[in-house]
């Protein structure tokens, strides 16, 4: 097969019919896809996985089945809801489109990327997978998969980033007149399963004969990358105030910027090098005895890497929270309530840590000395690769 692009479009989509995976939010082949299904998987797609997905897709539909009861929603339903998933700006974004959908289009979703990109949290991508898998536009939407898969099919040598174009103009050229969410589709269907970043199932694949990447024996080398710069580490001190009887003391971020909205454990700001005593002093939510909590939390956020030392005090249940600073941010949340809360993946890991070292001392003496001994074997940091951000 030569690099015929008609060629290509029949042996993909040929394959697409045959295999297409079966994902809640997918229309089987030839079928068109409901736009609130779309944009709902596109933007919950974005930076994280299938399979982190498919249970909080369900769950979202459950609660909001269409884009009206979406926009009747508080924030801060919608923020808990996304808790865990990472990127909070697409959860802040995801209601303002909800709303602007309902208020400015009459609860339908405009049918032309132009229109969906005008939405708030609607990029170049995700307006072309809605135009293209919902409306049946010629309309081409190129994720990493797809990318991974146009780079090795036409054997491009720039690295990425800078390839971007030249992929996006190369899927273009592909891009059908008709089924062209289908091949959007496929495409991404081919990169998640069979032209993988690594050990690509050649063998398996549609389009093999017209790959230039497979005939020059490089498929698995591309996409190459450009060296990225080493991520900084930042530093703080979070504070966990915990009351008697278990509840704990949160802290509801700005809306604006990382983790905007979401509740937090009051910190110092996060800063490349370590906050002093001062800063300590001058950023404690409140003036307490703190003990320091030994280990750290670690958490790894897109442009950042986060060390905190977390500091605990106790006070007593029934007290007033008259001196807590920018107390109208404040609030004590429960125990019952925290797992529903809009806490953020590393302010859970900031209060397991605190809540373990709270366990730990209020342990018999022999069963404290066998867990302390166990957790030294096994890591005094909590660290996690999680590549999620705000
Ligand atoms: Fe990818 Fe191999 Fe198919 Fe080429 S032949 S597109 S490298 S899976």
């Amino acid at each position: 097969m030569a690099l015929e692009p008609r060629a290509i479009e029949r042996a993909v989509l040929a394959w697409y019919d045959r295999e297409a995976r079966a994902l809640p939010w997918r229309a089987p082949p030839k079928e068109r896809q409901d736009p609130y299904k779309v944009w709902l998987s596109e933007i919950m797609l974005q930076q994280t996985t299938v399979k982190a997905v498919a249970p909080r897709y369900i769950d979202f539909l459950r609660r909001w089945p269409d884009v009206a009861a979406l926009a009747r929603a508080e924030l801060g339903e919608v923020l808990a809801a996304w808790a865990g998933l990472g990127y909070y700006a697409r959860a802040r974004n995801l209601h303002a489109c909800a709303r602007a959908v309902a208020g400015e289009h009459g609860g339908d979703f405009p049918d032309t990327e132009a229109e969906l990109r005008k939405l708030p949290g609607i990029g170049a991508y995700t307006a072309a997978a809605i135009a293209a898998i919902a409306f049946g536009k010629r309309a081409t939407a190129v994720d990493g998969n797809i990318e991974r898969v146009m780079a090795r099919l036409f054997a491009v040598e720039r690295p990425l980033p800078a390839a971007k174009k030249e992929l996006k103009a190369l899927a273009e050229s592909l891009t059908p007149e008709t089924r062209a969410g289908d091949f959007a589709q496929s495409l991404m269907d081919l990169g998640a399963t069979i032209c993988t970043p690594r050990r690509p199932a050649c063998g398996l694949c549609p389009v093999r004969p017209a790959c230039r990447g497979y005939a020059q024996g490089v498929a698995e080398q591309l996409p190459y990358k450009e060296e990225k710069a080493p991520r900084p580490t930042r530093r703080g001190v979070a504070f966990v105030v915990l009351r008697e009887d278990g509840a704990v003391l949160l802290r509801t971020r700005p809306l604006k910027g990382l983790l905007g909205g979401m509740l937090e454990v009051p910190s110092t700001p996060w800063e490349e090098t370590a906050p002093t005593k001062t800063a300590r002093a001058a950023h404690a939510p409140v003036d307490l005895p703190w003990q320091d909590v030994s280990g750290r939390v670690e958490h790894t956020f897109t442009h950042f890497h986060l060390e905190l030392c977390v500091v605990r005090a106790v006070v007593p249940e029934g007290v007033a929270l008259l001196e807590v600073a920018e107390p109208e941010r404040c609030r004590w949340l429960t125990m019952r309530e925290l797992p529903g809360a809009a806490l953020p993946t590393v302010m859970r890991k900031v209060l397991a840590h605190a809540f373990e070292a709270k366990a730990k001392r209020r342990a018999p003496k022999k069963q404290a000395s066998k867990t302390r001994a166990s957790k030294t074997r096994a890591s005094p940091v909590r660290r996690s690769e999680d590549r999620r951000s705000a």
